[in-house]
């Protein structure tokens, strides 16, 4: 099957399952160009934007259309709109928009759903007023976290007006903004946004997932967000035939740290329909990380590995249960269970270090 059958067969199922329809920015295109120019189309920016043979046919037992089932962590009269997991913060969702989609979403049910059904969502005051009067009744709620879709892909004005009214209208000490807009479109981040952000000692989430996201342009973005005091973190998932390797996680947060962003979370791919490309059997995954944790300085490794789920975030130490026979793994957290299925060893064909740095690689 060819590039231009596997599109076509992907916007198929993308309808049928409802998973994002292929999105990819013209700055994030080129660098896709030039890793399809030179290794052609399995390297791991490609596979993050676009659909691989192995995304299309490769499925695992246990994967279900949602596993972090937001919507049931979504107060009823602000479905869509906030999501409340923890005690002391919340996700706000001013869009349901992303700037580019990524192949590995795990929010697609949110993300998509909007699309698929051809609903309105509520328009953005209504959504911003719910939002700020449920911080309101619930008083032990200290941060506020813009999530979606993509928050940096909001009007400036709309932006401004969201973390001015949370600001001046609520008890909230933090606010967060998680965004992908640094690598899709660094453009974003203008004087006059960075500015707003640093007067509203916003601390921003970035979500970069290889360090081939990262150019000069990226930098610069960074870097003008440093210039206004904005402190910048990054999380990432871990992804097969993407980042599952040692020499690509080292190299990751070590630029990262060279940027002035610290690194924070590593995510264990939820194992949802059609995300069997991308996952990793967990004993292999918690060798990596072991590795990784011996072999870097703790300036590198100092980060945490996690996987969303319905009861909030769980770790390794969270396993209370692993049946190796079945794959059936129980993780437990404040007396809730939630029951995961490993991604099956024979099927897992680690990524290609020579593809994954490939740049690196031809250097030497
Ligand atoms: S930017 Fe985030 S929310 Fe949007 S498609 Fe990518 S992973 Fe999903």
């Amino acid at each position: 099957m060819n590039q231009q059958e596997m599109l076509a067969q992907y916007a198929i199922i993308a309808k049928r399952e409802k998973l994002l329809p292929i999105r990819v920015t013209p700055f994030y295109q080129q660098k896709i160009n030039e890793e399809v120019a030179t290794i052609g189309y399995d390297g791991p920016l490609y596979k993050g934007s676009y659909p691989t043979k192995e995304r299309l046919n490769l499925r695992a037992p246990g994967e279900v259309p949602d596993f972090v089932q937001d919507h049931s962590n979504m107060p009823n009269r602000l479905r869509d709109v906030v999501i409340q997991k923890y005690d002391n913060r919340m996700l706000f969702f001013p869009t349901d928009s992303c700037a580019g989609h990524c192949q590995y979403c795990f929010r697609t049910r949110v993300l998509s759903e909007e699309r698929a059904m051809g609903k309105q969502l509520p328009d953005f005051q209504q959504k911003l007023d719910g939002a700020i009067a449920h911080v309101n009744q619930h008083p032990d709620i200290r941060e506020v976290i813009f999530s979606g879709g993509d928050p940096m892909t909001i009007h400036p004005t709309l932006l401004e007006t969201a973390l001015r009214r949370f600001r001046k209208e609520t008890a909230i000490t933090n606010i967060r903004i998680h965004t992908r807009t640094i690598v899709f479109t660094p453009g974003v981040y203008r004087k006059n946004i960075c500015e707003l952000l640093g007067k509203y000692d916003v601390r921003v989430y970035f979500h970069i997932m290889h360090p081939y996201e990262v150019c000069a342009s990226v930098a610069q973005a960074v870097d003008k967000l440093h210039q206004q005091g904005v402190q910048t973190y990054n999380q990432f998932p871990l992804l097969r035939g993407i980042n599952d390797h040692l020499e690509v996680l080292t190299a990751h947060v070590e630029m990262l740290d060279r940027l002035g962003i610290r690194q924070i979370s590593m995510f264990i791919p939820d194992p949802i329909n059609y995300s069997a490309t991308f996952r990793i059997p967990l004993a292999r995954l918690f060798s990596i990380i072991d590795e990784f944790n011996w072999k870097t300085p703790s300036w590198v490794n100092a980060g945490r590995v996690v996987m969303d789920t319905s009861i909030g975030k769980v770790r390794r130490e969270n396993i209370v249960e692993w049946d190796k026979n079945t794959g059936k793994i129980i993780f437990e957290r404040e007396g809730q269970r939630i029951e995961y299925t490993d991604f099956p060893v024979e099927l897992d064909t680690p990524g290609d270090i020579s593809k994954m740095l490939w740049k690196t690689k031809r250097e030497k």
